[in-house]
């Protein structure tokens, strides 16, 4: 049996997940649009949905607006709260290690004359909350920032980076994909005002997702059309996947704590492990300040890709950056903008833990990996 160190990627669904979903295949195939009973049997499986989502994240269930995944969530809050908010200003503020799907609405924006300021990350992956203040100016209409890195597993300091946005009334984006479901994300305890995540990475299907509106939100939409999810997108709603995306939230928020522990156990191990047995590595990214789940390792002087390739060979699926970048053998933007160099990031693994992940399986990648090192070390020397 494989074993799969790629939960940031993507995850595995629950078993629930997957027959809730059966269910509201066979049974609530209305459109949720219909005046008809069909209709409202489908509405009532997505408001279900909508209020396990609202209580994940802290959040009233009227401000979930359920999307394709939160690509479509980044594009609908970055794209749809700039035009919204267009009075304010004409300035944006991110951080330097933003996922693509906050990278290209900005880079957008920019080529429609927005001016966008970006806050580079520390060499442990995190944004310093007071460098991003000082990024602020009178006419920043919105700050976009993640809530954890996606590579290196970073968890960034959004409760003091919110408490300074809310004070300037400018609009604080938190794509927060990589962290519910792992750690605690709740819009009542921090002042965020956009919240983005996506299904498939707590377990859930993938195609789905949402953007959580804290309050009352200036947004343009992003698809336009039909009047579904008040107005904010248009379209028939995946059913299914939404019904899909409820039932995980509500073991996300179900099994958090224990989760949380429970794989923060496994990466200590595999830590612990690689530290001990491989010479030459350093951890790109320190808890605290660290998902749970995720470990981004640099095998200093390996090629990561050719390591990758060979620990697949052996059934271990691990990766050396985001998912999305794959295969365009581009150094981690992520890690260059932590200050590593070229060589570095390309010696970097990230192997992230999940859902049927267990100490056997660390142990096997931990008897593994010291010989695959070497041989990898052997063919590049560089
Ligand atoms: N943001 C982050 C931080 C992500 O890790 C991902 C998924 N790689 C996305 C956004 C995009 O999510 P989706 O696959 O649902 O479009």
């Amino acid at each position: 049996m494989r074993i799969y160190l790629d939960h940031n990627a993507t995850t595995p669904l629950r078993d629930e997940v997957v027959a809730a979903m059966v269910h509201a295949l066979r049974d609530a195939f209305g459109n949720p649009s219909s005046a008809h009973a069909d209709g409202a049997r489908a509405r009532r499986e997505i408001e279900r949905a909508r209020e396990r989502v609202a209580a994940l994240v802290g959040a009233r269930p009227g401000g979930i607006v359920f999307t394709s995944g939160a690509t479509e969530a980044n594009n609908l809050a970055i794209q749809g709260l700039a035009r919204g908010r267009r009075a304010r200003g004409r300035h944006l503020v991110a951080s330097a290690i933003e996922h693509p799907s906050v990278e290209a609405p900005l880079a957008a924006l920019r080529a429609e004359g927005w001016r966008v300021t970006r806050v580079p990350a520390g060499p442990g992956g995190c944004v310093d909350p007071d460098a991003l203040a000082a990024a602020l100016e009178a006419d920043t209409a919105m700050v976009s920032l993640q809530w954890a890195n996606h590579e290196t597993g970073a968890i960034q300091p959004i409760e003091r980076v919110a408490q300074r946005t809310r004070a300037l009334d400018v609009a604080l984006h938190v794509d927060a994909t990589q962290a519910v479901g792992k750690i605690p994300v709740r819009l009542d305890a921090v002042p965020v005002d956009l919240l983005t995540a996506s299904a498939h990475k707590f377990n859930g299907p993938k195609g789905v997702g949402f953007l959580a509106l804290a309050g009352e939100i200036e947004l343009e939409p992003w698809l336009r059309g039909g009047a579904q999810e008040r107005g904010r997108r248009a379209g028939t709603p995946n059913v299914p996947g939404i019904v899909g995306l409820g039932v995980a939230a509500e073991l996300a928020a179900r099994e958090l704590p224990e989760r949380a522990a429970r794989h923060a156990a496994l990466r200590d191990r595999l830590w612990d492990g690689i530290e001990a047995k491989v010479p030459h590595v350093l951890r790109n990214g320190a808890p605290p300040e660290l998902l749970p789940n995720t470990l981004n390792v640099e095998f200093t002087g390996a090629d990561a890709d050719v390591l990758l390739e060979a620990l697949d060979g052996e059934g271990v699926s691990v990766s050396f950056g985001a998912a999305c970048a794959s295969g365009a053998r581009q150094p981690s933007p992520t890690l260059r903008a932590m200050g590593r160099s070229a060589a570095q990031a390309r010696a970097s693994l990230r192997m992230s833990v999940g859902l049927g992940v267990d100490d056997a399986q660390i142990d096997r990648v931990l008897a593994l990996l010291p010989d695959l090192v070497a041989r990898v070390r052997a063919v590049d020397p560089s």
